[in-house]
């Protein structure tokens, strides 16, 4: 198939590079020239396990390439995926003004296309971005209606189609989906989507639009709650000297229960692009329905005192030094946004503390990475705090605090004398730590 893909972020440079290996012609679309540049010369946006190969690999074929103009994409392919980005609007609604910019656009595209007398094959157009109900039918429908002159289902196809993926493992995500959730707005529409993802596995369901865009909620909505309970029974069995670890394995060993444990095991708080925003989006929406959703409303601030429980960590040390490993919002990715590491290097910062800061994905992408103008506009603080090597922050800490499963950094730990090690990802080795001195874990 021919395909467009909006956005070149974390969802459209895997899911371009995706398709374009599976033998697809794919034209990647970004407002960021940087972006498209960085495709063009065969590297990916983002730092991900395999991405890099293989956009280099889709690139250097002709399988994939990139270009800012939205028209020349939409008359080249018979199919758009929209993966822009739907960030927290400061009220903590859903701001959807990337989405209809896209809609215009792409309607405008539309209208041309038909100008030409180019009407072989209708296009359709899929939104991949997650919405709340209601967004694409109320809102996006109408505005590509109105930009391009014709009838959604008659002169154009339109679906929602919720993505899944985990930022870190996002390109065997992509071809391991745990379902195929397809929102149609008619049945031909449906049918384009269905024959994009043919031969991946999982279950496919074909269902109305705004129960499409929900599926998404209802995913991240409870992996919030799932991590917000498995971090406040942590606490509790942290405070009682329990293993936290082995009251979950005898809670999970459950086979009538048959919960899984993805998001279950104590740990650090949780962060990144999507959670927070999707869970105050909900929150949002239902506080506008008349709808009262108490254990919804307080997931995000179950989240913050658990971040404040890791400070406290540290705090009760006495110690100023402190060696922070892992910055992103977790392992596997340069993503920066909402990071709870982030955050608590800059309460650590605003108290006084003497910080540096070792994660290799972030530096990677500061050197190199579509990231690096966030680092640099967002988070310079931070930026000039990185450092060359997990050497330089061993020597230099007092306390090291672990929030990263990188090997690298997990094989250079001492043991004994030494830093302090607080550790907020509980370290493989955690249950022999333990008896050390020297070591508080936030999940054991
Ligand atoms: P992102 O911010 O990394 O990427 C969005 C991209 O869209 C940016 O490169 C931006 O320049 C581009 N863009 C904005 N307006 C555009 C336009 N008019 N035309 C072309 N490009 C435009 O976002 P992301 O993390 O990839 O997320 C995208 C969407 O997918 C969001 O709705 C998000 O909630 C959802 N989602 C994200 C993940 C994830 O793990 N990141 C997972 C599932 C779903």
């Amino acid at each position: 198939m021919k395909i467009s893909v909006f956005g070149l972020g974390y969802v459209g440079c895997v899911s371009a590079a995706c398709l374009a290996g599976q033998g697809h012609e794919v034209v990647g679309v970004d407002v960021n020239p940087a972006k498209v540049d960085l495709v063009r010369a065969g590297k990916a946006p983002v730092v991900e396990e395999r991405i890099g190969e293989l956009t280099a690999e889709v690139v250097a074929s002709g399988a994939l390439r990139a270009t800012t103009e939205v028209a020349e994409a939409i008359l080249a392919t018979d199919v758009s995926l929209v993966c822009v980005g739907t960030p927290s609007a400061p009220n903590g609604s859903l701001s959807t003004e990337y989405l209809q910019r896209v809609a215009e656009e792409i309607g405008a595209a539309l209208k041309e296309r038909k100008a030409l007398g180019d009407n072989e094959s209708r296009h359709t157009v899929v939104f991949r971005s997650t919405m709340l109900p209601g967004t694409c039918l109320g809102l996006l429908v109408p505005i590509l209606e109105k930009h391009s002159g014709g009838t959604a289902g008659v002169d154009f196809g339109v679906a929602v189609n919720p993505e899944f993926l985990r930022e870190g493992t996002s390109v065997r995500d992509f071809f391991q989906p745990p379902k195929t959730v397809i929102g149609e707005f008619d049945p031909g529409s449906g049918d384009v989507v269905a024959k994009l993802y043919q031969g991946l596995p999982g279950d496919v369901f074909r269902v109305p639009i705004p129960v499409a865009e929900m599926t998404k909620y209802a995913d991240n909505a409870f992996h919030g709650v799932k991590i917000g309970f498995a971090n406040e029974l942590g606490a509790i069995c942290r405070a009682l000297g329990l293993d936290s670890h082995q009251v979950m394995d005898v809670f999970l060993a459950d086979r009538k229960l048959n919960i899984s444990p993805a998001y279950l095991r104590p740990g650090f708080a949780f962060g990144g692009s999507c959670l927070p925003k999707d869970l105050r989006g909900l929150v949002h929406a239902a506080r506008q329905a008349d709808v009262s959703v108490p254990l919804l409303a307080h997931v995000l601030p179950s989240n913050a005192e658990h971040l404040h429980r890791a400070f406290e960590l540290v705090a009760r040390t006495g110690k100023r030094k402190v060696g922070l490993f892992g910055l992103s919002f977790k392992p596997g990715t340069d993503d920066l946004r909402e990071s709870p590491l982030v955050e608590l290097a800059e309460r650590l910062l605003g108290k006084g503390y003497d910080l540096k800061i070792h994660d290799a994905n972030v530096s990677l992408s500061r050197l190199m990475g579509a990231n690096r103008e966030y680092i640099e506009s967002r988070l310079p603080h931070l930026g000039q705090l990185l450092a060359g090597s997990v050497r330089e922050v061993l020597d230099h800490a007092e306390v090291c605090l672990i929030g990263t499963s990188d090997p690298e950094v997990l094989a250079a730990l001492p043991h004994g004398s030494g830093p302090v090690l607080v550790d907020l990802v509980r370290v493989p080795d955690a249950a022999a730590r333990r008896a050390e001195e020297g070591y508080v874990g936030l999940a054991w």
